[in-house]
């Protein structure tokens, strides 16, 4: 999904150096214990909750079988992945400082909505957040587990995004982490056996091991129901910091407009259509109510 932001050419995204390589073995008995914590899951799994009018999107609940994979090591080697990522922009100059004003509109949006965030995953409420804006033409932005935000200067000046639509990709992007889906693809991944290494490392028991698997969370790329699951969330996460929902509609237009021709990995991973609007449409009505209250609340603060 974010092609520029892997590792350099020629390094291996599942190298283990530090000896705690699974043997064959293991890994089988490994995979056994996947098999029989998926089964288990799979029975836990069928009770989503229908919202209240008004009160939010209806997603259910968020995939059972991303449990499978440890949600700390998880959080701590994308914080590596992560501190990583920025030191090689800021090598090369590209990282936005923390004083610009293209910066700090980016991180006031964060800080309307991360607070919002613990409402999807309790754990999000002790997240250490960043944000990060990085120059480059390239259309991108992302949240990794743990709460690390990245945006590419290329999405917002290309597309010329409005305050609004900074938050709906914001709240998109968060949505991935707070629903998990990074967590979730690994576990699949591991159920088909191409991943197994991946798990391994990840749920491995040292830092080290984890932070050397590199895992690929950069690369990782969801599913449509995902994308759709992180579009809904996303709008009412927006919506509950008092960012206008109907921004979804008027991002998603720009973003086909932008997509036509265009080479960016963001497109084939985000695919825009009227399908992916016509959802959003559907779904305002549940968050505007969010949104009015939202709006009213910050005039009288
Ligand atoms: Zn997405």
């Amino acid at each position: 999904m974010f092609k520029e932001a892997g590792p350099p050419a020629g390094e291996s995204t599942n190298k283990n150096d530090g000896g705690s390589m699974v043997s064959g073995r293991t890994a089988h008995a490994r995979r056994n214990a996947i098999a029989a914590s998926v089964a288990a899951l799979a029975l836990a799994s069928c009770a989503a909750s229908p919202g209240l009018p008004g009160q939010g999107v209806n997603v259910g609940e968020a995939s059972q079988l991303r449990k499978i994979v440890p949600a700390e090591q998880l959080e701590q080697s994308s914080a590596t992945q992560y501190t990583g990522l920025v030191q090689q922009a800021a090598a090369k100059g590209q990282v936005v400082a923390a004083g610009d004003a293209q910066f700090l509109r980016l991180q006031k949006i964060s800080q309307r909505i991360i607070p919002q965030a613990a409402r999807f995953n309790p754990r999000a409420s002790s997240w250490q957040w960043q944000v990060t804006l990085i120059r480059s033409n390239e259309i991108n932005a992302f949240c990794m587990p743990g709460g690390k935000i990245a945006f590419y200067t290329g999405l917002i000046d290309q597309l010329k995004l409005t305050d609004n639509e900074i938050a709906i990709v914001m709240g998109h992007e968060m949505a991935h982490a707070l629903r998990e889906h990074g967590r979730e693809q690994i576990a699949k991944q591991g159920l088909t056996n191409i991943g197994t290494q991946a798990i391994a490392a990840i749920a491995g028991e040292t830092a080290g091991s984890v932070a050397q698997s590199g895992a690929g969370l950069l690369t990782l790329k969801f599913s449509r129901d995902d994308e759709t699951d992180a579009d809904l969330v996303g709008l009412e996460l927006a919506a509950r910091a008092g960012f206008d929902p109907h921004a979804g509609v008027s991002l998603w237009k720009k973003m086909t407009a932008a997509s036509k021709g265009a080479p960016y990995e963001w497109f084939s991973t985000h695919p825009s259509g009227e399908t992916r609007i016509a959802t959003i449409e559907k779904n305002i009505a549940a968050v505007l109510p969010l949104y009015k209250d939202a709006s009213k609340a910050a005039k009288k603060g």
